[in-house]
């Protein structure tokens, strides 16, 4: 689960990381308001007003149709309430938010910690995650920080280290001081540095995340090291144990039809292809995807209706694949191991019959206990419902209905 910069840098402070402090604001006036608190509280003069969505490349963003970057700075009160204004309500398109963007509802009013001295602050890349390969989380770092990690990584591989921690030993004093050292800093900094990436790993640890990534971490002028930026990817699976982080979700950034799958136990992605499927078992999804591009189709969407689909499910199945106006065929691929294909066949026609005018062709493929009950229950059923026993026969109906 993602959550916002606002939220990953409160978290972060609760355990003694140092952070860009700031104030979160859903209004042009608030944020005047919260800059003029920020201003009391920790003497900055100038303020960034940064646009406060699940996506990076803010920076480099800007809201559709204007030239207002996502993140910008603020001399002046006025500035702050114009570029407030201009972020919230408008839609910010970044690189990572692809061509439609995402609408701004709040934004994080900041301490600018680039002034005094911007020439003596330096800008790291620091993220922590879960080598699978190796089965230990790995702390990523670089002295390339700031805006185009990508790039870096592309380009310049060998400027970006990778430390791997023992999970049954834990981050060492010798592993920070590495990568204080691998990052060039001496003195007060590197100190700084030491308790910088012990502090973040500890939080990493305690809130079961499964991504941080701070870019950049600052050394400000005057040596402090802090997270100027926050992305924190909370582990879904772990959740169960951390109400209170489980609260921070934000419905409005999710795809909408994801969230009401989630709501119906479907395990649901959205593509951009034509064929809607429904599939029982995430590995049978994953083949049946196959089978529909194999046979000159392109994938709607992965829905997985699990174990035990039933005339409910199937309905629910059917209504969030229709909301795709794309999806020009959807082809059901049951496996009745556990559940009867003539009970998922009888609640394919329901719902068919339920949700009425269905205008696309459904191929279904029901195989195992009761296929054959299965068959001949849609074949009498009226409808426009094709079925299909082998995978190749159902390939071939979805080939032909989209010809
Ligand atoms: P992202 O583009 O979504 O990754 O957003 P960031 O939070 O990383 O901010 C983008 C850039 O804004 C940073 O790389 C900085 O160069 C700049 N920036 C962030 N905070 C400040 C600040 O306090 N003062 C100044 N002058 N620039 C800042
Ligand atoms: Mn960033």
């Amino acid at each position: 689960m993602n959550i916002h910069e606002y939220q990953a840098k409160s978290i972060l402070k609760q355990y003694g990381v140092a952070i860009q402090e700031g104030l979160v604001a859903d209004t042009a006036e608030g944020s005047v308001e919260a800059a003029k608190q920020l201003q009391a509280e920790t003497g900055t003069s100038w303020v960034v007003v940064k646009a406060q969505i699940h996506a990076g490349g803010r920076g480099k963003g800007k809201i559709e149709g204007t030239e207002q970057r996502g993140v910008a700075l603020a001399k002046t009160l006025d500035d702050v309430k114009t570029i407030s204004g201009n972020l919230i309500g408008g839609t910010l398109v970044t690189i990572q938010t692809g061509p439609a963007g995402k609408k701004v509802n709040k934004v994080l009013v900041a301490q600018d910690v680039y002034y005094p001295g911007a020439s003596a602050t330096k800008e790291f890349y620091m993220s922590i995650l879960l080598d699978r390969q190796t089965s230990q989380n790995v702390i990523v770092y670089s002295t390339e920080g700031g805006m185009d990690i990508e790039e870096v990584a592309h380009s310049t591989p060998h400027l970006i280290h990778k430390e791997h921690i023992d999970p049954s030993a834990g981050l060492q004093g010798f592993q920070a001081r590495k990568i204080a050292f691998g990052l060039g800093l001496s003195g007060q900094a590197h100190k700084e540095m030491v308790k910088f990436v012990t502090s973040l790993y500890t939080a990493y640890l305690k809130i079961d995340a499964s991504m941080f990534e701070i870019n950049p971490v600052l050394k400000t002028s005057d040596d402090k090291i802090i997270a100027v930026d926050a992305k924190v990817d909370l582990d879904e699976n772990a959740l169960y144990r951390h109400t209170d982080l489980a609260a921070l979700r934000d419905i409005a950034e999710e795809d909408p039809t994801e969230v009401e799958a989630g709501e119906h136990n479907l395990n649901y992605v959205k593509l951009d292809g034509n064929v809607g499927c429904m599939v029982n078992g995430a590995g049978l999804a994953m083949a049946t995807m196959d089978i529909i591009k194999l046979s000159g189709g392109d994938p709607a969407n992965f829905l997985d209706v699990g174990g035990t689909a039933n005339a409910t499910t199937v309905e629910a199945g059917f209504r969030i694949i229709l909301k795709d106006p794309n999806v020009k065929a959807i082809l059901i691929n049951i496996f009745g191991g556990i559940v009867r294909c003539d009970r998922v066949a009888q609640g394919v026609v329901d719902a068919y019959s339920n949700i009425g005018n269905i205008s696309v062709p459904i191929i279904v493929r029901l195989q195992g206990t009761n296929a054959t009950e299965a068959k001949k229950l849609i074949d009498d059923s009226g409808l426009k419902v094709f079925s299909a026993i082998t995978l190749e026969e159902a390939a071939n109906l979805v080939k032909s209905s989209l010809a």
